[in-house]
């Protein structure tokens, strides 16, 4: 699909309408301490309307959490070049891209260092599947990705090639941090929140002896009733 320069006058409702959703989610990251300073970024898919090519929003670079309003969010296309605002994107934003290129059922993506998460992502270890908060949300083990540097598509690809095809929305990039995904950013936010506690909390446990593990069967049974018939409908 071409490039576009501008929003197009079709996606205007819904590029905005993003954009005070995506600043919004931004609040959630240290207000459930995922983040320190500048670090972390929650980003959405607007998907294209009219033949036009689907685009993200994402937060500026290195912009205090206090200032991310609306207005300060970006715009990009899904090679991360900037489409729409008044600063640079998320050093991110290419990992995010690559995402919603290779994967079109993700409309939102997460990444943080929260501590307990990337801990885990340190030592290069999947948290393996013992809460049934693990087997509703991950649906099992929270698998590790590759070690990958900023500045090309490895981080994005890394990412794609972990999850593809996997029930877990949370990657764990080695030696990195936690990225996150979901069908809205909103579901990836929750997801980034759930795994952090989870990271915690095997963590803990681990320092009192040997986890139990759960049954495939029972984490099958957990992940089946969570998405699909738990909450209000
Ligand atoms: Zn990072």
């Amino acid at each position: 699909m071409p490039a576009v320069s501008e929003v197009p006058a079709s996606m205007r409702e819904a590029v905005d309408a993003a954009k005070q959703k995506v600043a919004d989610l931004h609040a959630e990251l240290p207000r459930w301490g995922l983040v320190v300073w500048t670090a972390g970024n929650v980003s959405e898919r607007v998907k294209g309307v009219d033949g036009a090519p689907d685009l993200l929003v994402i937060k500026p670079s290195g912009v205090s959490y206090d200032e991310l309003d609306a207005d300060a969010m970006v715009v990009t296309d899904l090679k991360g070049e900037l489409v729409e605002g008044t600063r640079s994107p998320s050093s991110d934003t290419a990992a995010h891209a690559y995402v919603y290129e290779h994967m079109p059922e993700v409309g939102g993506v997460v990444h943080t260092h929260s501590t307990y998460a990337t801990a885990w992502a340190a030592r290069g270890e999947e948290i393996p599947c013992v809460l049934t908060m693990m087997g509703d949300e991950f649906g099992g083990p929270i698998p590790v990705g590759p070690f990958a540097i900023i500045g090309d598509d490895s981080i994005g690809r890394g990412i794609v090639e972990t999850l593809s095809g996997h029930r877990s929305k949370a990657v764990l990039m080695q030696n990195h941090g936690p990225f996150t995904i979901g069908g809205d950013a909103k579901a990836a936010v929750k997801a980034a929140v759930l795994l952090e506690e989870v990271a915690k909390t095997v963590h803990v446990s681990r320092q009192l002896g040997d986890p139990l593990p759960i049954e495939q069967r029972h984490i099958d049974s957990l992940f089946d009733r969570y998405q699909n018939v738990y909450g209000q409908h």
